[in-house]
């Protein structure tokens, strides 16, 4: 595996790494390390701390002292701008190391790390620079009754909220960390970040580039370790303002409660099970290449994987099949094989769980069209399977797999598939295919979820505003609209 990275990402993998606390690089108090693992061989890739309560103190204690009376907050937001653009600059320089790490730490394709995750990571950072000048309040003329003959004037501050704990997922990892402390470093807060333990290592040369891009010591953490431990001690602590959360539903129900004991700021983008709904004037095989994009992008470790699929009955057979081919077609291989349209899945226990539905559904009735388990070899491979002859009560239609499969059904009318498509208890994604405008006009607002596609799946911008109704989270990320969860508003009165 190792001849076919770079002699930057060698380097990065031939030491122990360490986790980033102020201007330090250090181990976590009790020595323990976690592996990093190459989920297309099983082999280690390098060590890095297990952090535990104890180092999460120390980390929320820096960023503190980076927050309160430090140059970040206090610096013209100018100035924050071009720091957040000398990071963005430096992902750039560093893009193919970092995807490489992505490639081999995540499974995902190295061409897909460095032409999706990291330039999306780069533009995104860009666009949130621009906002740290145009963080603004409103201006107001009081009205008040009891004392009808003073006058006064009132006004609002945007401030930044504090230290921010953010705790992220393994699917897009360097871009989820940017997600994150973009905004955050806009708005003036420091940040203690806790990547996920499957893929820590984007997180650790972020931290190294934060360094080289001269942020002031505490300004960006990362410390990384086990989620109920690292994860745990981070969104319960009393010292954090925030918590940026973005997991699965069950994980951030916990994260909330534990925000909530100490009235911690808290925004979550969690799980979702995103309908793809395909009306009866689709082509066929357009439908099915769309509907593949749909959940196989990134081996369908998406929180908005179009993961059922509904399709007028009357293409429902061509749509299927034409699906079912294009997945028994794709050849799975490395992230670092240029031929592989698929990589594994990020670890032997996200294998064995998609797996594991997949079992489900087919010993509740369901068949599989096409895939229907795991891949031979060392590697955590699960084929791309498509399930029929489902029904709405199944684990399989109802629960986020997580992985590279659909469940596809048809339907006969609009109304119909509005309802089936809201019949779940997530709301983050949807897509509608058709060119009948009145039908996809008429359907956007009966569809209860927080982004929908229209002849398109999986599309992002940071200028759009992202996040889930229902239990797909609370907040919005990116926009305009994500400044209001990094930033408390103050109101100011007075007399003239
Ligand atoms: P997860 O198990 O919820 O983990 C997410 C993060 O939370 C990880 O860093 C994890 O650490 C940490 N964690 C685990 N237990 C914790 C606890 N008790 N307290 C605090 N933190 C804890 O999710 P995942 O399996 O990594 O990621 C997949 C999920 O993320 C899917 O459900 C997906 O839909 C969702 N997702 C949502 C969005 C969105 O924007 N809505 C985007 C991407 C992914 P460890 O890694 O150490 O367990
Ligand atoms: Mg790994």
């Amino acid at each position: 595996m190792n001849d076919r990275l770079s002699a930057p990402a060698r380097a990065f993998l031939a030491q122990n790494r360490r986790m980033l606390i102020g201007a330090d690089w250090v181990d976590a108090q009790s020595g323990a390390t976690l592996d990093a693992v190459n989920p297309a061989d099983g082999q280690i890739l390098t060590r890095f701390p297990a952090a535990q309560a104890e180092d999460v103190d120390r980390a929320v204690a820096a960023a503190r002292a980076a927050f309160d009376g430090g140059d970040w907050p206090a610096m013209r937001p100018v100035e924050r701008e071009r720091m957040l653009h000398r990071l963005a600059n430096l992902i750039e320089e560093n893009a193919d190391e970092l995807a490489e790490l992505e490639s081999v730490d995540n499974g995902k394709s190295v061409l897909m790390a460095r032409h999706g995750d990291m330039a999306m990571a780069v533009d995104f950072l860009r666009y949130m620079a621009g906002w740290a000048t145009k963080i603004e309040g409103t201006t107001i003329t009081p009205s008040v009754p009891y004392i009808p003959d003073m006058r006064f004037t009132a006004y609002t501050l945007r401030e930044p909220v504090g230290v921010v704990g953010a705790i992220i997922p393994w699917n897009f990892p360097l871009l989820m960390a940017v997600w994150k402390i973009g905004p955050a470093l806009a708005s003036g807060c420091t940040v203690v970040l806790k990547p996920a333990e499957e893929t820590s290592l984007t997180a650790l040369r972020l931290g190294e580039l934060v360094l080289e891009a001269g942020y002031p010591a505490g300004v960006v953490n990362v410390v990384t370790g086990l989620g109920h431990v690292a994860g745990a001690a981070l969104s319960a602590h009393p010292g954090i303002d925030k918590v940026a959360f973005t997991g699965s539903t069950e994980v951030g129900k916990l994260v909330g409660k534990a925000a909530m004991e100490n009235m911690t700021r808290v925004s979550l983008e969690l799980g979702g099970k995103s309908p793809v709904i395909m009306l009866d004037d689709v082509d066929p095989a357009m439908a099915a290449q769309g509907a593949a994009m749909a959940i196989f992008f990134n081996h369908g470790q998406v929180c908005t994987a179009g993961s059922r699929l509904y399709v007028h009955k009357s293409r429902f057979d061509e749509v299927v099949g034409g699906l079912s081919a294009i997945a028994d077609g794709m050849k799975l291989g490395s992230g670092l094989d240029p031929e592989a349209q698929m990589g594994p899945l990020v670890s032997a226990k996200q294998r064995d769980r998609v797996c594991g539905y997949i079992a489900q559904g087919i010993e509740a009735g369901a068949r599989a069209a096409a895939g229907g388990g795991a891949a031979d070899g060392a590697g955590f491979f699960v084929k791309p399977t498509v399930l029929v002859n489902t029904n709405p009560t199944m684990s399989v239609v109802r629960e986020e797999i997580f992985g590279p499969v659909v469940v596809a059904m048809p339907f006969d009318d609009i109304d119909e598939v509005a309802r089936l498509a809201n019949d779940t208890i997530f709301g983050l994604g949807a897509s509608i295919w058709s060119n009948n405008l009145r039908k996809v006009h008429r359907l956007v607002p009966k569809i209860k979820a927080g982004t929908v596609w229209i002849n398109c799946h999986n599309v992002l911008d940071p200028a759009l505003p992202f996040g889930g109704y229902k239990q797909s989270g609370l907040g919005r990320e990116m926009g305009k609209a994500v400044f209001d969860m990094y930033t408390e508003s103050k109101s100011v009165m007075m007399a003239l």
